[in-house]
């Protein structure tokens, strides 16, 4: 593993989700295009995993860390919910369109329960 390689992880680690921005703010010398093809090479080999939380752009974690992402499309927050959640959905799809569902790359939006709720958020 490369310094370089050695230090995109550490920030993703430590970021726990993290856009190629983020990760290029968090290691220093590195630009921005090196960050987005040493974050491929990563996920490539498996180290990495990215979901979208957003509009805009991926965001990568460890790739062991198997979750479903859960976002608030009004404050932005992300819950991590456990993978079996997205079981019966992967089964069901499987079962009636032989599709195959890529939970890692899923991310479920709607409104979280403090905004439901009309708080400010703040
Ligand atoms: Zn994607
Ligand atoms: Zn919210
Ligand atoms: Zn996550």
């Amino acid at each position: 593993m490369t310094p370089q390689r050695e230090s995109v992880m550490a920030a993703v680690t430590q970021l726990v989700h993290a856009t190629p921005d983020q990760v290029a703010d968090a290691v220093p010398g590195v630009d921005l295009t090196t960050v987005y093809r040493t974050l491929e090479t990563l996920e490539h080999i498996g180290l990495l995993a990215h979901t979208h939380l957003g509009h805009g752009a991926p965001s990568y974690r460890l790739a062991a860390d198997d979750h479903v992402h859960v976002v608030c499309h009004r404050c932005s927050s992300v819950i991590d919910a456990p993978a079996g959640l997205a079981d019966q959905l992967s089964r069901q799809l499987a079962e009636e369109r032989g599709f195959i569902l890529d939970r890692s790359h899923f991310t479920v939006f709607g409104t979280c329960a403090d905004c439901a709720a009309g708080s400010s958020h703040d």
